[in-house]
């Protein structure tokens, strides 16, 4: 008889201990009483003493004979719960949430060899300007590295692809690992990463966390893209997670994309990563800003200028396609005296104010609104708002206006597109048939509605975005950008394709106002309730953050996805410090509430 120790898929830091049998192992799940019911569980240590005075209970039921995972995830899971501040339980029941707790096989993990023959850390980023030479470079990768390795890309079908090339040509055993694979063949795979090495895993986020006894590295594909986010609680970030494993491993990091991230242009410039540029800039296509004036509108169409309308048809004429790029996600309004092009700015940072859907103005550094104004402060005008269109009206516009070509809304659900269409109108989705078709133009008509969102790096998403664009695009095709600000740096980086200027304006500006990379943004939302205690926690949370080396940016109640009502609480951390782990998760449980660090938008 032995005590096993055994952790829980609940927001609570908290162990307990239950009576064992002498067989059983760490790290397996078993079934035991909770309270007045029984819960599934995960042992995390055996203990052989057991106290006298103390009455256990005993487990009900074991589901693994071997462990399910080894140490080296094992104390990656618990760095992590500190870093994102959830309990052990959430990380190990996030790794294997959804695995048959009934199967028929065998198996038995290999020794591990951790820290053992590394090569050491380091973390390189390769831009490319093409997919063909990045595959072959992760073929290099495959073939110049001993032991195992995790390829990870955003998308399934990418992996999908990648494995298609590579099968039959390398002289490795390659497993595939993602979340939409059928529930016994994903869990197969995970535990053939436990017992077998030398092996190719090709995946999306969640491969970061297979148990893989021999790992000698870790490459990330397409690293910027948003997909590497977790989209449920605990969310955490896999490219941050694969950089704490590497580390953790003491294995090379290796990132790729078109271009880089802010942080990672700081960390470059500090030396701390290394950027491989294969990028050629004669590559890329032509891009036009266009000043979106008033009377340059054609007013046929209310939301192209007399420019692009032209080059439209120019393009179709010449047998070529047109895609036309919307954002859903951002505002319909957007602010600027059409008179005398004033932009109201923040009285705090100087930084400009956008228009949210309640009619405020907001700045998204300082986090602040204040009431609209209604006409121009430094003319008069009453020109100072533009109605942007959406999608569908856009779509219907265009069709009414040009009978003879066809024009198509494309949305992801899409499968197979007839050649013959002459205008694709939709959201950024667009970029996943730039290779399909042969676009003469990528026409953006409100490019401020992607930075006319109240999130501190809109311009930075954006920038990443279009870069996707720019790369995929021939060098004949022209991308248009209409704007109404054609004097922000990021739109004059684009045409001088100088893009470093865009990255040293952004950090100048996050160091100004203390943003990331030189602070952590932190995020927690509370579901709401009316009562005393509440409010009294609430208080001593924001206390307890004031007194962290944070600052409280923004408090605001929102609605809730299901109707109710939640406190958003939005602040920064100083770099490198972060909130105390046990006071956080003791507040956590009285208010039981949800907390994101650096979110991709807040
Ligand atoms: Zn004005
Ligand atoms: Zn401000």
């Amino acid at each position: 008889m032995k005590l096993a120790k055994v952790i829980f898929d609940i927001p609570v830091e908290r162990e307990f201990f239950y009576l064992c049998g002498d067989n059983l192992k760490k790290f397996t799940r078993v079934l035991v009483p909770l309270g007045n019911k029984r819960r599934k569980g995960f042992v995390i240590e055996i203990e052989e003493e057991i106290k006298k005075d103390i009455e256990y209970k005993w487990i009900k039921k074991v589901y693994d004979a071997s462990p399910l995972i080894n140490n080296e995830i094992y104390q990656l899971s618990r760095i992590l719960s500190q870093k994102y501040y959830c309990s052990l339980g959430q990380i190990i029941f996030s790794i294997m949430g959804h695995f048959p707790l009934k199967y028929n096989f065998e198996f038995e993990s290999k020794k591990e060899e951790l820290f053992q023959n590394q090569s050491g850390f380091k973390k390189e980023i390769y831009l490319f300007d093409n997919e063909k030479e990045k595959f072959d470079f992760y073929i290099e990768l495959i073939e110049k590295t001993k032991n195992s390795l995790i390829i990870m890309f955003p998308e399934v079908s990418i992996v999908e692809k990648f494995f298609a090339l590579i099968q039959g040509k390398v002289n490795k055993k390659i497993l595939k690992y993602y979340g939409e694979m059928e529930r016994r063949e994903r869990f197969i795979n995970f535990l053939t990463s436990l017992k077998e090495k030398n092996l190719i895993i090709t995946g999306t986020r969640i491969s970061i966390f297979l148990p893989l006894s021999d790992l000698s590295l870790i490459v990330i594909d397409s690293y910027t893209d948003p997909s590497y986010k977790e989209k449920k609680y605990p969310k955490f970030n896999s490219v941050e997670v694969a950089e704490t494993r590497s580390i953790l491993r003491n294995i090379p990091f290796i990132l790729t994309s078109y271009t880089f991230s802010v942080n990672d242009y700081y960390e470059i410039k500090k030396n701390k990563v290394i950027l491989v540029d294969k990028r050629d800039f004669n590559k890329l296509p032509e891009i036009l800003i266009i000043n979106k004036k008033w009377n340059e509108i054609d007013k046929k169409t209310e939301f192209l200028t007399e420019f692009s309308s032209s080059l439209i048809e120019e393009t179709i004429l010449k047998g070529k396609k047109v895609g036309i790029i919307h954002n859903r996600k951002g505002n319909w309004k957007t602010f600027k005296c059409e008179n005398c092009g004033h932009v109201l700015r923040c009285k705090n940072c100087n930084s400009m104010l956008i228009l949210t859907g309640e009619n405020k103005l907001f700045c998204k550094y300082c986090r602040v609104s204040e009431n609209i104004i209604k006409k121009c402060l430094k003319c008069g005008s009453k020109k100072i708002i533009e109605r942007v269109v959406g999608i569908e009206k856009i779509y219907r516009i265009l069709k009414g206006l040009y009978n003879d070509f066809k024009i198509k809304k494309f949305t992801a659900e899409e499968r197979e597109i007839k050649n013959d269409i002459d205008i694709f109108v939709g959201t950024i989705i667009i970029k996943e048939i730039l290779n399909q078709f042969d676009f003469g133009a990528i026409i953006f008509p409100h490019a401020d509605s992607f930075l006319n969102t109240p999130y501190y790096n809109s311009e930075e998403i954006f920038f990443i975005i279009l870069n996707e664009f720019l790369w995929k695009l021939k060098k004949d095709t022209k991308l248009i950008l209409q704007t109404k600000n054609p004097n922000l740096e990021i739109f004059n980086s684009l045409k001088n394709k100088n893009f470093n200027e865009f990255y040293e304006k952004e950090l100048k500006m996050r160091e100004l106002l203390g943003y990331p990379p030189f602070s952590d943004i932190i995020v927690i939302e509370i579901p709401v309730k009316k009562s005393k205690f509440f409010e009294n926690r609430v208080n001593i949370l924001r206390k307890f953050i004031e007194n962290s080396d944070s600052q409280i940016l923004s408090s605001d109640i929102v609605d809730n996805k299901k109707g109710g009502k939640k406190l958003k609480i939005v602040f920064k951390i100083e770099k490198n410090k972060e909130l105390d782990f046990e006071k956080i998760m003791e507040i956590k449980e009285k208010l039981d509430f949800k907390i994101e660090l650096n979110p991709e938008i807040i």
